[in-house]
């Protein structure tokens, strides 16, 4: 199966990295399916894509809701008859110090980044392996590599993402799944450009290449890992944070 003629879903694809990581498998002429909570962004998106037509489809969903992601990924393997590439990219933060953060930070965050990967993985997984190839990104993070202060739920999540990820590759890869994370630094979207500038220039200072990621940084890392280039990678994790975790 040539890379072109591959159907990929990208959750979180409405702005930021997940809209890059779009653009990116689009240009490799893939079929994308961008999944958003956000409506009017999803509207705006296929202009802002260059109007690629019937190889963007936009749908407005919460990957919170297990039952309606299943059927998602279920219609779109009916509608293509085949489903290639899954990024589990959506994601928020609710930061707050752990001996003040409430239940509802802690739960909702753990839902949204990694109990809606494992809903996903669970259900492309079961349409991967029937025809013995997929690939399946997580979007994890240096917080979930090295924890970080402020962000105990988002730091578990990410992490958790990586023993999915692992455990995914070493479950499905003799069905011929692959399955990887990616582990951004500080990249510079609408989450990051909420953070006190105090924040951001003590994440500058730690960055060895001395500069903020672009969405872009992130999104050719993810269509190495979704084209066949990456074919013989399985269980990894890559940085693309400007040398911050060796
Ligand atoms: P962003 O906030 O700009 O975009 C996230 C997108 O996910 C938004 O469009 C949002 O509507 C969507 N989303 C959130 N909750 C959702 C839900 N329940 N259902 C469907 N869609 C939902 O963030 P970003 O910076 O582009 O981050 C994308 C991913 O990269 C996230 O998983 C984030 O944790 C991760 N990440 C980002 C950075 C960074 O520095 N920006 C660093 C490391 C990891």
């Amino acid at each position: 199966m040539a890379d072109s003629d591959k159907v990929a879903i990208v959750t979180g694809a409405a702005r930021g990295i997940g809209l890059e990581i779009a653009r990116e498998l689009l240009s490799m002429g893939m079929t994308v399916v961008a999944v958003d909570l956000k409506e009017d962004l999803l509207a705006e998106l296929p202009e802002k894509l260059g109007n690629p037509g019937d190889k963007l489809l936009c749908r407005a969903m919460d990957v919170t809701d297990a039952d309606g992601f299943t059927a998602l990924i279920d219609e779109v393997v009916e509608k293509f008859d085949r489903l290639d590439v899954l990024v589990n990219n959506a994601g928020i933060t609710r930061d707050g110090l752990l001996i003040r953060m409430d239940d509802d930070d802690w739960e909702q965050v753990l839902k949204v980044n990694l109990t809606s990967a494992f809903i996903g993985t669970r259900a492309a997984g079961r349409h991967m392996i029937r025809r013995k190839s997929g690939s399946i990104i997580n979007m994890s993070s240096y917080s979930g590599l090295e924890g970080n202060r402020g962000q105990a739920n988002y730091a578990a999540s990410k992490a958790g993402l990586l023993g999915l990820t692992k455990t995914t590759a070493k479950e499905l890869a003799s069905k011929g799944v692959r399955c990887n994370a990616v582990a951004p630094g500080f990249i510079r979207t609408e989450m990051t450009d909420v953070l006190p500038q105090q924040a951001k220039d003590m994440a500058l200072a730690q960055i060895p290449l001395k500069r903020f990621g672009q969405p872009s940084d992130v999104a050719m890392a993810v269509a190495f890992l979704a084209s066949d280039a990456s074919g013989y990678i399985t269980g990894q994790v890559i940085s693309v944070d400007g040398g911050m975790h060796t």
